[in-house]
């Protein structure tokens, strides 16, 4: 292996459906500081696959953000939207192994079969053997099978059973969108990921990542889920629980809180020096072993 592949690659993937917030700022840090302490490029993709969530403009303040804070990404920022070409070509390769199938079901003809892990309806298996007579294909799905362990980083040792906790999942949507999971699996094998650090929030979705890897071919990254950050009722930070705009806060005082979330254990005054200090700071004292596994509240300044 020759040294440049041997350097780490990481990446920061937020999805364009609002402003960033203080949990991605979360991942943006951890993921930062993770390929940069290791010598490694850390890449930046805007996960717009789902159109519709797409909000006009949020890419552009993602990225200004980012800047705004001291983030140095590495290439140039891909962008899903553009990327259906790969994903087609990954879908068929999954098809021709057999491991895709047509489904015809709706939503309604699924709500009696069990949850899944994350809270969706488990497939029944209704098209497994083949489209019903006189229906049309709406989605496609990947037969689950198997048990998919991982060690995560920060959360240990993991384990799936995909069919039981998963079931056979969707990776062309009914409404023509390539799904989540397969793009993200496309777009790290084709960026060179070597590492994933996200919020633990996805924790759940790592399994079916891994299982398309293993059906494409594709090299599997490490994986490290951080913490989840809450509001005061212990809901997840997000565009929905109404996350106030990191911009709000000076960008110092933004990476404090970040670092400050992550374990590490910054000097109070940093808050109010430049951010290119907060960075020299933290490269010189990142700690992944001081990292939390558990989700925790930030305070409402930041919430
Ligand atoms: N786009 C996802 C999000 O913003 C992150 C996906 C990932 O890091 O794999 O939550």
């Amino acid at each position: 292996m020759s040294p440049d592949r041997a350097r780490p690659v990481g990446r920061f993937a937020p999805s364009p459906s609002g402003a960033l917030h203080f949990g991605s700022l979360i991942a943006a840090v951890g993921s930062f500081l993770e390929a940069r302490t290791q010598g490694g490029r850390w890449l930046l993709r805007i996960e717009d696959v789902d159109t519709p969530r797409t909000v006009p403009g949020a890419a552009e303040a993602i990225v200004a953000t980012l800047a705004r804070l001291g983030f140095e990404w590495d290439g140039e920022i891909v962008c899903q939207s553009r990327r259906t070409e790969a994903y087609i070509a990954a879908l068929d390769a999954l098809k021709a192994g057999g491991h895709a199938f047509a489904c015809a079901c709706t939503r309604r003809e699924m709500a009696d079969s069990a949850l899944t892990r994350d809270g969706a309806r488990r497939y029944p298996g209704t098209c497994r053997g083949g489209l019903p007579r006189g229906r049309s294909a709406r989605a496609w799905r990947v037969r689950a099978e198997g048990m998919i362990r991982f060690d995560d980083a920060v959360q240990g040792p993991q384990r799936e059973d995909l069919a039981q906790e998963s079931g056979d999942y969707v990776v062309l949507r009914a409404d023509g969108l390539f799904a989540y999971q397969l793009a993200v699996v496309v777009d790290d094998a084709e960026a060179g990921v070597t590492q994933v650090v996200r919020g633990a929030d996805l924790l759940d979705s790592t399994a079916r990542q891994i299982h398309l890897q293993q059906l494409l071919g594709l090299p599997q990254p490490s994986y490290t889920h951080l913490p989840v950050a809450t509001n005061a009722a212990g809901e997840k930070l997000s565009k929905q629980t109404l996350a106030r705009a990191v911009d709000a806060a000076p960008p110092a005082a933004a990476l404090v809180a970040a670092l400050r979330f992550l374990g590490q254990a910054p000097p109070t005054a940093l808050a109010l020096a430049p951010v290119a200090e907060v960075w020299r700071w933290a490269h010189a004292h990142w700690r992944l072993a001081a990292v939390p596994h558990r989700r925790q509240a930030v305070a409402d300044e930041l919430s």
